[in-house]
């Protein structure tokens, strides 16, 4: 039986504002659409944080048993400067001023992006579409909103009607905005733009002559609109409702709430069932952003090649501070709270690195092993509460030490439940890394065999069975393990 059938998972829905008993479309699986990064410079740690988070996510649904298809989307084309309708495109204008191809910007950091994923021991999503690869889809969404009234077309470029939208359905409703709030709160600039009110957004812009990424459609040569990538992909791939949609905080609006528009005006229905925002990671304090520069990058945080921090942090480091505050806290980086972690970090490997030795009793004492379990379970059930999850592991450190110190106790039975529980939430869960000890470890293993084996071969040697010894020498050989006899000995090499 999958263990989602025994757990009562709740989420926060930012639509409702209420945490809500999940229950997905289709039993046992579950789609899940991140909106991922835009890739015209390096992911910064907040847009990891954001990141993290739903893999946390990600993972915990997995452990759960659900089959979850997981879409992760790249934009590469769309993303207009100042987040709006106006300006040049974030990747056009990194090509421009770096006098390359736009398709090599977005080569650049999409590699550099999976490269610190990949570092911090991110699970790959399902699906990870691009926006310049789903242009058809997008000008098929774009025709389907014209066509149903919900968007008109001026000198080539399309926009989406938010007045005429929000006489049929709610705008604003998932950020909590009234359109006559945003009407008396939005400057119109005389000549900026051609739409008929400030409130509408592009669903394609005309492309201008100098513009180099550029597509024909219908409407002339152009591009989409930033909103729309993620509506023509989430549900091509989910489908028209889908069961969770995430991102960050500051996407909710203007991003999420077109998404919301435009899936509404093309299809009649509302796309998302439990919309998920991760809370923003601040730099000591303030917002980390790329447009303000208060940023940094995680490759400075884990080289330690930085002026904010006073030291190097491991990629287990990094994960273990960002699970330690709720997914929707606002987080604060700094080196104090660093360090902290890295302190509690070491107190719960090194209790994974005694499980296996504690010595078992006849009964366990001190104790209960299975309701600690299920209490991890609650705070994950409870919209994925990694910091009361931390708390409860450190209670089962607490006990651990204590049967190392005769002062506790703890049958086979139960040890073997902890030693499992333990494992999935710290490493399947929160998605820790087994050290870089382990690995080092089995490096000092595998040395310390070969070294077996040359003593072998010397003897072999000695008693002139040459065909033993020759025949240690090649099988080495065969698994890339080079031996080679001079005047110091035998040494050898791997490849
Ligand atoms: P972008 O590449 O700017 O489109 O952002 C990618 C993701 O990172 C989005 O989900 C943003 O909401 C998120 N993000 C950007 N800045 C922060 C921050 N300081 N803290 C957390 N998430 C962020
Ligand atoms: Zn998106």
């Amino acid at each position: 039986m999958p263990l989602y059938q025994d757990q009562e998972l709740k989420i926060y829905n930012s639509l409702s504002s209420k945490k809500e008993i999940f229950k997905p479309i289709n039993e046992g699986c579950v789609g899940m659409y991140v909106c991922g990064p835009t890739v015209y410079s390096n992911v910064h740690l907040g847009n990891v944080r954001t990141f993290m988070s739903f893999d946390m996510i990600f993972r915990y649904l997995k452990h759960l048993g659900y089959k979850v298809r997981y879409v992760r989307n790249i934009t590469d084309a769309g993303h207009l400067e100042n987040d709006a309708d106006e300006g040049e495109d974030k990747i056009t204008k990194k090509a421009r001023l770096e006098q390359i191809e736009p398709m090599e910007v977005v080569q650049r950091y999409t590699v550099d992006f999976h490269n610190i994923l990949d570092i911090l021991n991110f699970l790959p999503p399902s699906i990870e579409p691009t926006a310049t690869g789903h242009i058809i889809e997008q000008i098929e969404l774009i025709k389907n909103i014209i066509g149903k009234g919900f968007a008109y077309e001026v000198d080539g470029s399309v926009y989406f009607d938010v007045h005429k939208f929000n006489t049929s359905y709610d705008y604003g409703k998932l950020s909590k905005r009234k359109l006559d709030d945003l009407i008396h709160n939005t400057r119109t600039l005389d000549g900026q733009s051609d739409k008929k009110n400030p409130q509408d957004f592009a669903l394609w812009k005309k492309a201008e002559p100098q513009h180099i990424m550029r597509w024909p459609s219908p409407w002339g040569d152009g591009f989409p609109g930033w909103h729309l990538e993620c509506t023509a992909m989430s549900t091509k791939y989910l489908g028209e409702t889908f069961d969770i949609h995430g991102g960050g905080m500051d996407l909710k609006f203007p991003h999420h709430e077109c998404e919301i528009a435009q899936n509404e005006a093309a299809v009649g229905k509302s796309p998302v069932n439990y919309w998920m925002h991760a809370n923003m990671l601040e730099l000591n304090g303030q917002r980390m952003s790329k447009t303000t520069g208060n940023t940094i990058n995680p490759n400075e945080l884990l080289s330690g090649n930085n002026d904010k921090m006073s030291k190097a942090y491991s990629p287990n480091a990094i994960r273990f501070f960002m699970a330690q505050s709720s997914y929707r806290s606002v987080l604060d980086l700094t080196d104090d709270g660093l360090k902290a972690s890295e302190k509690g970090l070491n107190k719960l490997l090194e209790a994974i690195a005694i499980i296996d030795k504690l010595i078992t009793s006849k009964t366990s004492e001190g104790f209960d092993i299975s309701t600690w379990r299920q209490r991890c379970y609650d705070a994950m059930n409870d919209d994925f509460n990694s910091p009361i999850l931390i708390a409860e592991l450190f209670n089962a450190v607490k006990y651990i030490n204590q049967i190392k110190d005769g002062t506790a106790h703890i049958s086979a039975e139960d040890l073997k439940l902890l030693s499992l529980t333990f494992n999935a939430f710290i490493f399947d869960i929160l998605g820790l890394k087994k050290e870089a000890s382990t690995t080092e470890d089995n490096t000092h293993k595998l040395n310390s065999t070969i070294e077996i084996l040359i003593k072998l071969r010397a003897e072999a040697r000695a008693n002139k069975d040459f065909a033993l010894s020759d025949q240690i020498r090649d099988e080495l050989l065969a698994i890339g393990i080079q031996l080679k006899d001079g005047k110091d000995g035998t040494l050898f090499s791997t490849n």
